[in-house]
């Protein structure tokens, strides 16, 4: 029996995210868009629309759609703001920052999950710059970002990261703790002002890389 994919995704959105408190309309629009079956492996597919992370291999993740859902309206997003992502993945966090119309870079340090989101971004239309490198240390090039997405856990806030920040209310939203349980701490940066606010306990893979921790 063929899988009805656009009705498994508005009961997620009901279920998972409207009920769990996301109000944001731009949010709920991209997560009624973004095909996320799509981006999670073609064995896993029918467990796309499911309450919790799914791998994507490589040892990685495709994160649960609420964190998803959270990490983006804790951005509070125009649709026209250039945000940089840290960790590509599977690509999904990426095409729901492009679909809210922001202008997109993100960096992955796996090639193979780098070029497979790439290709899938690309065949969805998307427009998202993507780098295969260490994003700890940011991407300098096209810096100051209006936001920062890290989507991996790291020991502290990068220092790289801050300095890309946008100082006209820069907003970075990253995992921080231990390699296996982490809060989602969120820093706001008016001129030299850094405020930092926790979200709430989460669980990421590790970010590696030289502000992260080691491989
Ligand atoms: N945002 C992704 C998505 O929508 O599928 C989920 C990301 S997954 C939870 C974390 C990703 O961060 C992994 O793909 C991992 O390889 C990547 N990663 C870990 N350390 C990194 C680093 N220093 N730079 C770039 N990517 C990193």
């Amino acid at each position: 029996m063929e899988i009805n994919f656009e009705e498994l995704r508005r009961q997620m959105v009901e279920q998972q995210l409207i009920k769990r408190g996301i109000r944001d309309k731009k949010v709920i629009s991209a997560f009624l868009k973004v095909p996320r079956e799509k981006f999670v492996p073609e064995s896993l597919k029918e467990y796309a629309y499911e309450d919790g992370p799914l791998s994507i291999g490589e040892g990685q993740t495709i994160s649960q759609p609420y964190i998803v859902a959270l990490m983006t309206e804790s951005l509070k997003l125009n649709g026209n703001e250039k945000v940089l992502e840290i960790g590509t993945g599977s690509g999904y966090q990426s095409a729901i920052l492009a679909e809210i119309g922001c202008d997109v870079y993100s960096v992955e340090r796996i090639e193979k999950l780098a070029k497979r989101a790439e290709k899938i971004l690309k065949e969805l239309n998307y427009n998202v710059k993507i780098k295969i490198g260490d994003g700890t240390l940011g991407w300098e090039e096209y810096s100051p970002f209006d936001r920062i997405i890290v989507t991996a856990a790291a020991p502290s806030i990068p220092e790289n990261l801050i300095s890309q920040l946008s100082e006209k209310d820069g907003r970075l939203i990253i995992p921080v703790g231990d390699r296996f349980i982490q809060d989602l701490i969120l820093v706001i940066k008016r001129q030299d002002i850094i405020e930092k606010l926790n979200l709430g306990g989460c669980q990421f893979v590790p970010l590696i890389g030289k502000e992260g921790w080691k491989e």
